[in-house]
């Protein structure tokens, strides 16, 4: 039965059609899988920033139309020919990590993360903007019980990315870890940062975010409005680990003197600006810079595992997938509170 299915019908998918464009949603057929692929009909797909490098076509070579999204969690629909690891009915989840070639250098290191041809989700693919996905198995991620489909979907980008970052980050328990920008990803950081047992500064714009900063487990909480961060990290002993979250560069730059010794920057909040710093800011005190991806299925169902067992959960609101448009614009506006997730 695993293959050969005929397809059951059509699907609304919600689409961009060429660069720039608006979302569109329209009906398709639904797609069979090919040999190592199965088809996940869909229950919940974020919506990331990143997606907008689908929908302004910043990403090289994006082929339209195109169906977005990196945060689908659904459930295994049909599996195409050599698939044995993955069962109908088993709920699963498809992050940034889409799939890698397998014979690169860095594959045959076992890095996949940096494979040479690595795939991602509605860039190379289509995504999770539409009821059913077809994703290759290198894809996919098991999904927990006690975490239900809207829940775990932020957790496939935002989740993974800000985990994944601080458990690299060389952080140890009790040191001075700062979260920069309270947003998607930094509502998140702080939660993980709190649960891995570093002191946490939090550091917003304003003195609006201060309840909800240490709500979310912020030990301190620093607005960098009314004060200059880099000196208040720096009246607390400096930070180890600066997780930079919002995609503002110049607020990058003025916090690299915030760092304590041997203090790593982490920037995973992607802008296109350069980041300014001085090799004596470097060198002084042997700080350093650090760019952090998001990370591959198994580093996902680590990060979907421990919000299970903490209770670290992404605050969501949710849109019917015929709202793409407003859901995307609704991100993208930066009022979201603070994922916003599309239900299928
Ligand atoms: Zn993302
Ligand atoms: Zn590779």
């Amino acid at each position: 039965m695993a293959t050969m299915s005929i397809a059951a019908g059509t699907m609304k998918v919600a689409q961009i059609s060429k660069r720039g464009g608006a979302f569109e949603v329209v009906e398709r057929e639904i797609p069979n899988p090919a040999r190592g692929q199965v088809r996940i009909k869909v229950q919940a797909c974020g919506v990331c920033h990143s997606d907008e490098l689908v929908k302004e076509g910043a990403w090289p070579g994006i082929q339209y139309p195109r169906i977005p999204g990196h945060e689908v969690v659904g459930v295994v629909h049909e599996i195409g020919d050599g698939v044995s690891a993955w069962k109908i009915g088993q709920r699963v989840g498809v992050g940034w990590h889409g799939g890698q070639d397998g014979t690169c250098l860095y594959c045959r290191r076992g890095d996949f993360g940096n494979c040479r041809n690595v795939q991602i989700p509605g860039i190379s693919y289509d995504g999770g903007y539409q009821q059913y996905m077809i994703a290759p198995v290198e894809a996919l991620a098991a999904i927990p019980e006690n975490l239900d489909s809207v829940e775990a979907a932020p957790l496939l980008c935002a989740g993974v990315t800000t985990f994944n970052s601080l458990r690299s980050s060389g952080a140890r328990p009790g040191d001075l870890v700062a979260v920069q920008g309270i947003g998607g990803l930094g509502h998140l950081g702080i939660q993980y940062a709190r649960k891995f047992g570093y002191k946490v500064a939090a550091i917003g714009r304003g003195s609006g975010n201060a309840a909800l900063a240490e709500k979310l487990g912020a030990n301190v909480y620093i607005d960098s409005k009314a004060t200059k961060p880099a000196e208040e990290l720096q009246k607390l002993g400096g930070a180890q680990v600066i997780i930079a979250t919002a995609p503002n560069s110049k607020a990058m730059s003025a916090l690299i003197d915030g760092l304590a010794p041997n203090g790593k920057l982490m920037v995973i909040g992607a802008a296109f600006d350069p980041i300014e710093v001085t090799p004596l800011q470097l060198i002084s005190g042997s700080r350093s810079l650090q760019g952090w991806w998001s990370g591959t299925p198994a580093d996902s169902e680590d990060a979907l595992r421990f919000s299970e067992l903490t209770g670290v959960r992404a605050m969501i609101e949710t849109y019917p997938i015929e709202k793409a448009g407003e859901a995307y614009a609704r991100m993208m506006s930066g009022d979201a509170q603070f994922r916003v997730v599309l239900t299928m």
